[in-house]
């Protein structure tokens, strides 16, 4: 019996148009609902091209869940109905707790050749938790910690922990762990995860094999997701090129899901209650 986390499945990104018109990659979302639980979207929305993404995402409430933006070129422009404000540049990550409920818009900007990269993670909110205060966590881009492998990768560790280094973003329920690794052509990378957490990789550059038993080879713009299972470790091999993705695992919450837009709840009658608020403007609460 092999100790490593089997290959389930392998997803393509998708195009889809969001916000004010903004040309994005979806690479799981309503569609999938409680597959990535406690995770709900993946957005890539990685772009050359300001007529494509410029027009941003104007005010929009959220409810129920945190979204996590991590940048790698270009800026997002943050503003909240609670009077927070700020930028989140390369390098950086701004995870953001709606809880109860924020009104806030985000508005991308290119660096000098346009460029604007960056991800965009939704994480749902334990029953318990959906309407505590919103909350932020601003993470500047010195504050994630880079560890070199033993192998000659590197690890930004946003949250949860690489090789006993532990990353700024802590004390959320699911336990996330997000790195950000980089692999050197057909170097291998080994990783431990936790009994029972949905496990999931994005590669964003280069190409790698992914599991043991099972083989899958992907590439930019794909996701791999393991098996759930007592299984401790999983295994990656970059290609020639070498690699670079998402690595991103969660408890899952295993709670009834009630999905409506920027809104998520666990009943249909939160849900309903929430947009009653909105239209009466009670939904933010002071
Ligand atoms: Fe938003």
């Amino acid at each position: 019996m092999s100790s490593y986390r089997p290959v389930s499945d392998v997803l393509k990104a998708q195009p889809v148009t969001e916000g004010a018109g903004v040309h994005l990659m979806r690479v799981f979302g309503h569609a999938e609902l409680s597959r990535f639980d406690p995770f709900l979207l993946l957005d890539d929305f990685r772009g050359d091209d300001p007529a494509l993404y410029e027009r941003g995402f104007p005010m929009h409430p959220h409810r129920g869940i945190e979204t996590i933006t991590y940048m790698l070129e270009g800026t997002v422009d943050h503003r909240d109905s609670l009077g927070n404000a700020g930028t989140i540049g390369p390098g950086e990550v701004q995870w953001m707790t709606a809880g109860g409920g924020i009104l806030h818009e985000e508005m991308p900007h290119g660096d000098e050749a346009g460029r604007m990269y960056g991800f965009q993670l939704w994480a749902n909110l334990p029953a318990q938790d959906k309407m505590m205060p919103p909350c932020y966590r601003e993470v500047l881009a010195t504050d994630i910690p880079q560890v070199r492998t033993d192998t000659g990768g590197l690890v930004r560790v946003v949250a949860g922990s690489f090789a006993g280094i532990s990353g700024p973003v802590r004390d959320i329920l699911t336990a996330p762990s997000y790195l950000d690794v980089t692999l050197p052509p057909r170097v291998e990378f080994e990783h431990p995860v936790e009994p029972g957490d949905t496990v999931f990789a994005y590669v964003f550059a280069g190409d790698a094999v992914f599991g043991v038993e099972r083989q899958e080879r992907a590439g930019n713009r794909s996701l791999v997701s393991f098996g759930r299972g007592p299984e401790g470790k999983i295994l990656i091999r970059a290609e020639a090129d070498g690699v670079r993705f998402l690595l991103i695992s969660g408890r899952p919450l295993d709670e009834p899901v009630a999905w409506g837009g920027p809104i998520v709840m666990n009943t249909r009658e939160e849900l309903a209650q929430a947009f009653r608020e909105l239209e009466e403007g009670t939904f933010i609460r002071r």
